[in-house]
């Protein structure tokens, strides 16, 4: 079980960490609270396609204040039993075994998180590991209250969505929402001194295309960066209209209109510095005499498969190596189980690690998601996380 763990013999004895490898730098504690021995030498993980797994967004409930068109049916979705959703302790120890294959940065998701009672002492706990990027998407309807205990408790950056900046379109995708109140929790966010913020508009033929441009212009006054995803065929395209997709190549002739020329992605000064910047890919835009950055978050007509470097955790527990297919690994199996050799702390740990190790190894080249609705999981997006 545990020959994932090298033996203790130690790069970390002659105080240099060996070329190409990461060691890792947490503690393992057992049951009585005494810190174990640390494993020396755990590589970064890499998928069966050699691709290195660092990333994992962890869906903290399936529940949302909101029912967005694209992502939740007006009626909501068949809702998990709350005894079902993984408690701090154990979202803890799941972090724990995915940081020792490789994992550095997490974001946590939903539904909508901000509604997970108690949100404030897990990102407390989790920003006491040591991750380099810990991060949290939000609707922002409660932003305004929570962005200054969010900072206090070391939560890194925020992603908000924000599909339109009209309120009566907000309120008809929503259906719940209050533009308002997302408004002012962005103001707060800024205030109390997040960076980096990123906004993301799902973008829709005939809801949003006239305000790409608009939103761009709202982000770059407030120092956000503006980004905008292609609509994805969730529950087996249960929610979606091909006739209001959107491809990136259309996005980048809106923006050139409003903009004018676009800037590579690797002409755009200070892009790398940019924490959390993963496969979306990056058009530079010139506003106001400065570049700015816009992503595109082009799923389906600009895979980004070769590069994907993200697992998700479901709020019950399920690691899904790919958004696009049902298939999970139960990690709360794991987490829960009264199996005698699973009762201390270090070998459910690494059972854990296991578990995780192999569902990442069978993580697929690619997904299937088609323009025409077809292609992806029977989950919604609410029920995976996002
Ligand atoms: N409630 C939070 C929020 O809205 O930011 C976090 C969860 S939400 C599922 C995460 C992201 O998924 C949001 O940016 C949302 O716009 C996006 N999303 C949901 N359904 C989608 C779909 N069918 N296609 C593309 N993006 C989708
Ligand atoms: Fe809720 Fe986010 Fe889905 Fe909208 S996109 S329904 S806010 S989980």
């Amino acid at each position: 079980m545990s020959g994932l763990i090298p033996n203790e013999t130690s790069h970390r004895d002659s105080g240099r960490e060996p070329p190409g490898q990461r060691l890792l730098h947490l503690p393992i504690v057992n049951n009585s609270g005494v810190v174990m021995p640390r494993p020396a030498d755990f590589r970064s993980m890499q998928d069966g396609q050699s691709r290195a797994i660092t990333y994992v967004r962890i869906s903290l409930l399936d529940r949302c204040n909101y029912r967005c068109t694209y992502c939740m049916p007006a009626d909501g979705v068949a809702l998990v039993d709350k005894a079902d959703i993984l408690r701090f302790e154990e979202i803890e120890l799941v972090v724990r075994a995915l940081m020792a294959v490789g994992v550095r940065k997490v974001r946590l998701t939903g539904g909508e998180p901000t509604i997970r009672k108690d949100l404030i002492t897990l990102v407390e706990r989790l920003a006491k590991l040591g991750l380099d990027d810990l991060s949290l998407s939000t609707n922002a309807e409660r932003l305004a209250e929570l962005a200054q205990p969010l900072k206090d408790a070391g939560l890194h950056r925020l992603n908000v969505s924000l599909d339109t900046l009209d309120p009566a379109r907000f309120a008809q995708v929503t259906r719940r929402g209050h533009l308002d109140r997302v408004l002012s929790g962005l103001d707060a966010a800024r205030a109390v001194g997040f960076r980096h913020t990123k906004l993301n508009a799902v973008a829709m033929r005939g809801f949003n295309d006239d305000e790409v441009g608009a939103l761009c212009r709202y982000a770059f006054d407030r120092d956000f960066i503006p980004r905008f995803i292609e609509l994805m065929p969730m529950a087996e395209g249960a929610l979606f209209y091909p006739g209001s997709f959107l491809p990136a190549a259309e996005l980048r002739s809106l923006l050139q209109r409003e903009f004018g020329p676009l800037l590579a992605d690797d002409e755009i000064p200070g892009r790398r510095g940019i924490p959390g910047v993963g496969p979306a890919r990056y058009v530079g835009v010139m506003y106001q005499g400065q570049p700015r950055r816009v992503g595109l978050i082009s799923a389906i007509t600009e895979p980004f498969c070769d590069t994907c470097n993200r697992v998700r955790l479901s709020a019950t527990g399920e690691l899904h190596a790919c958004l696009a297919y049902d298939d999970a690994i139960d990690l709360r199996r794991i987490v829960r189980s009264s199996e005698p050799q699973l009762a201390d702390r270090e070998a459910r740990l690494a059972a854990l690690i296991d578990a995780a190790q192999s569902g990442l190894l069978r993580k697929r080249s690619g997904h299937v998601f088609s323009a025409t609705g077809c292609g992806g999981p029977t989950k919604h997006m609410v029920s995976i996380g996002g």
